[in-house]
């Protein structure tokens, strides 16, 4: 898969060089580009925002820029998915995750002040899919700890980022139900015991009590998901 990052802060993505990722990155995997926004402003000061049109508070990030960081992924025969990332987005899922799992190529744009002047989603999407995408109810100050956090959910789920793949089918949200507790060595720690059952080797057993124990995680932390 090819992913592109635009950024004003590049090195804010540089975790994306460590760990899984950054070993999905060196076996080629994982085709990974990170570009400064301001190589395409033409001023002296490398401007990328503006006041907003209207008034109000904070400053908006330009289109010119923006524009000329897109041209240059659209120059070819093929063109990115282009995701956005935005407290107004889409809520971002391991739904949305599995979806863009499957996307040969996509491009994050990642905003910063108040976000990125509005026509730049509107003329991106006369060439390119365009997705808004929300990491969760809050406002974080820019896009780029939301790309650090997509592109690790996305890039886990290529067949052969993660080691152990059935460790994916086990996980919290695959199936609507949180993961149940999980334990290691020592059996015993500070006083406390494993749960008995697992050291039973009773597989039917454990399962069951596995199953049980996710039911009663999800109600008490995501009713919500058992609602849907
Ligand atoms: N004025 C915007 C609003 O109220 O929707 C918030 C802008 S925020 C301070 C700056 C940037 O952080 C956004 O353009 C976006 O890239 C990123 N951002 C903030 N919260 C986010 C979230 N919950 N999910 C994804 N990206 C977010």
């Amino acid at each position: 898969m090819r992913l592109d990052v635009i950024t004003i802060f590049p090195d804010y993505l540089q975790p994306l060089d460590l760990s899984l990722i950054g070993t999905a990155r060196r076996n080629g995997l994982l085709d990974l580009h990170v570009h400064d926004l301001r190589e395409h402003t033409h001023d002296r000061h490398r401007t990328v925002d503006d006041t907003p049109y209207g008034g109000g508070a904070g400053m908006v990030m330009k289109p010119e820029p923006w524009g000329e960081a897109l041209d240059q992924l659209t120059a070819g025969d093929t063109v990115p998915h282009l995701i956005v990332p935005g407290p107004g987005g889409t809520p971002f899922t391991q739904q949305t995750a599995r979806d863009l799992a499957q996307e040969p190529w996509l491009a994050f744009a990642c905003g910063r002040y108040e976000g990125i002047d509005e026509r730049v989603y509107e003329e991106a999407a006369e060439r390119m899919p365009v997705s808004v995408l929300s990491l969760g109810d809050y406002v974080l100050n820019g896009g780029e700890v939301a790309v650090l956090a997509m592109v690790e959910a996305i890039a886990r789920l290529i067949p052969g980022v993660i080691g152990n793949e059935q460790s994916l089918v086990e996980e919290s949200h695959e199936d609507g139900l949180l993961e149940y507790p999980v334990y290691t060595k020592p059996a015993v720690w500070r006083g406390r015991e494993v749960p008995e059952i697992l050291l039973s080797g009773n597989h039917g057993a454990i399962a069951a009590w596995r199953h049980e124990q996710r039911l009663q995680r999800t109600a008490a932390r995501r009713p919500d998901l058992l609602s849907d």
